[in-house]
């Protein structure tokens, strides 16, 4: 079977390729023309359903997968939230992200460094038939940078139960513990209920 990822983030495509390494992956940008929608959408379903219906109206007949993620800091009020990518700027790098969040932090004197990684995908198969899969990681805020595995807020961001960041820890640990990979799982299983040539 065939799916497509509504994505243009390397690191996101690296987590999917492992996850599900015998699925053949394509993603938006083998296509010639093709613009990714605005992320009008309120909540992280919302921006997953805009990018999934995007390239569905362009790829017709696959597995298609709309994703939107990003990090809540309960320190922040929840954000930087739907604007994880763009929380620097619009075109910011993951290390302004990364910087920007670690000085609202000290800014407000946050002593809660609680958060919360988000993952929804909407998913339409071949028959356009639509699907949502969750998924969530827990964890705490560093007070500085460390690692160099990853992408995005790895390098600031302690799972519950671990004492490194996950950059630190890497991508095989992080596989099994993570917001995308919580989410892929349950969407193994829908593949294996609705594929007409299942995993
Ligand atoms: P999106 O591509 O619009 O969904 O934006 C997701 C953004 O959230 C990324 O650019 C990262 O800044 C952040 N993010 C989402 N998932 C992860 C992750 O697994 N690790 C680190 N940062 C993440």
């Amino acid at each position: 079977m065939q799916l497509w990822l509504a994505t243009s983030n390397r690191g996101k495509l690296i987590e999917f390729q492992t996850l599900l390494s015998k699925i053949e992956i394509h993603t938006q940008g083998e296509l010639k023309v093709f613009s990714p929608p605005d992320e009008t959408g309120k909540t992280f379903e919302d921006n997953a359903r805009l990018k999934a219906r995007a390239l569905k109206s362009v790829k017709t007949g696959v597995w298609v997968i709309g994703e939107d993620s990003g990090l809540e800091v309960d320190g922040l009020n929840k954000l930087p939230g739907i604007h994880s990518a763009r929380y620097a700027g619009p075109n910011a790098r993951d290390s302004e992200n990364v910087a920007k969040l670690l000085k609202m932090m000290a800014l407000r004197s946050a002593t809660n460094r609680k958060a919360q990684f988000q993952c929804c995908m909407v998913v339409y198969s071949p028959e356009g038939k639509e699907f949502v899969v969750n998924g969530q990681m827990t964890g705490n805020i560093s007070e500085k940078v460390r690692g160099t595995d990853g992408f995005g807020y790895d390098p600031i961001f302690i799972p519950d139960g671990e004492t490194k960041t996950l950059a630190e820890l890497g991508l095989t640990r992080k596989n099994q513990i993570s917001h995308r990979a919580e989410a892929i799982r349950k969407l193994g299983a829908i593949f294996e209920t609705n594929a007409a040539s299942p995993l």
